[in-house]
């Protein structure tokens, strides 16, 4: 039977709960499931609340579902976690605003005998942190920086010039993007084949801090006045996701200068119209019900006190131990092949059908 061996869960006390089947329970089928995500600095965010409430209700457990404040974001969700331990949560689910400023509260969780799961984001140097579930970010980043080169080859022969754009430097994630892609560009860099105008190479150059499109978009204007002035050509930006590219976008427009081939993640309505007029480059699927889906199987896993199903046991070091970790698929969509990623989409398929 499936004897438990459920990192800090509460498969303890499953003797209480334990219903007729003879296996071991993890916990009250009604019990509290809390969900801790960040501000809304992305679509997939706003999507992911509203499919927990769902989600969690429909699986019959009782949620809380809340968001950071836009400023004063760590605080916030810090208090929120705490609140969720107090009222007994038996699973904590969290998208960290601040990747490194939750280990108090995952200790607390932990202690209190509840299961905190990483979504999307990995929180950082904690012992206390159960499983991560995902898209797999280091395949986003080497996804961007092939469409990168696809597309400028696709206008026309090398050397190209790019500028570098990364996500916010409290997000674990932007540097897992950020060096997928530098592994596809890097080569390209070394040969002489990509040039990166600008010079600025390192992640604190490249930051987007809060991943807040406007800070992005005065970056690229700083960098369109240093580096690229009268004719000089800037034929790719890579971008770790829509809000920004769209933002890089309209920069390079008000500068009176041809669109490059940028980069996107997340699939946002906004970005695949930009992509089927012919603007943005290229974007990621990572389908937020997907994530959603699989975080509340977790849950149900640990609710029934059966192993939580895992499939990455060694990428996702947290600079305190490696976090198992359920690992989903991205796609990289362009303009074609659009049609087909969101064939199933109700949103986005109609978009891309034209
Ligand atoms: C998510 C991206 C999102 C970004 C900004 C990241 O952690 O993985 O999908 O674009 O946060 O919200």
């Amino acid at each position: 039977a499936a004897a438990l061996v459920l990192a800090g869960c509460s498969s303890r006390t499953a003797d209480e709960t334990a219903g007729g089947s003879g296996e071991e329970a993890g916990f009250a089928a009604d019990s509290l499931v809390g969900v801790a995500l960040p501000a809304k600095t992305s679509e997939n965010w706003v999507l992911a609340g509203d499919l927990f409430t769902e989600g969690l209700a429909d699986a019959g457990f009782e949620s809380d579902v809340q968001y950071a404040a836009a400023s004063g974001t760590v605080a916030d969700q810090q208090s929120q976690i705490q609140s969720m331990v107090t009222k007994g949560a038996k699973v904590i689910i969290i998208g960290a605003a601040d990747g490194s400023q939750l280990g108090t509260q995952v200790a607390a969780a932990k202690e209190a005998g509840a299961t905190v799961i990483a979504y999307d984001r990995l929180i950082l140097n904690t012992e206390d942190l159960d499983y991560y579930v995902a898209y797999d970010n280091a395949e986003v980043g080497r996804l961007q920086g092939q469409a990168l080169l696809d597309g400028m080859a696709a206008k026309g022969e090398g050397p190209y010039t790019i500028e570098l754009f990364s996500g916010s430097p409290d997000d674990a994630n932007s540097a897992v993007f950020f060096n997928g892609a530098m592994e596809v560009l890097q080569p390209a860099i070394d040969s002489g084949d990509v040039v990166v105008g600008s010079g600025q190479t390192d992640i604190q150059q490249t930051a987007t801090q809060g991943w807040e499109a406007e800070n992005a978009q005065s970056r690229m204007d700083s960098l369109l006045t240093s580096t690229y002035t009268g004719d000089t050509q800037l034929d790719g930006v890579l971008s770790p996701n829509d809000n920004l590219a769209r933002a890089i976008i309209t920069s390079v427009k008000g500068a009176g200068k041809d669109i490059p081939v940028v980069t996107g993640q997340d699939s946002e309505v906004e970005s695949v119209k930009s992509i089927m007029a012919g603007e943005q480059y290229s974007t990621i699927n990572k389908d937020t019900r997907a994530l959603v889906a699989k975080a509340i199987e977790m849950a149900e896993q640990l609710q029934k006190g059966e192993d939580v199903d895992v499939n990455d046991e060694e990428s996702y070091d947290n600079g305190s131990k490696i976090v198992p970790a359920f690992l989903l698929p991205p796609v990289i969509v362009t303009k074609e092949n659009a049609a087909e990623a969101y064939a199933n989409d109700p949103t986005l398929g109609p978009i891309a059908e034209g």
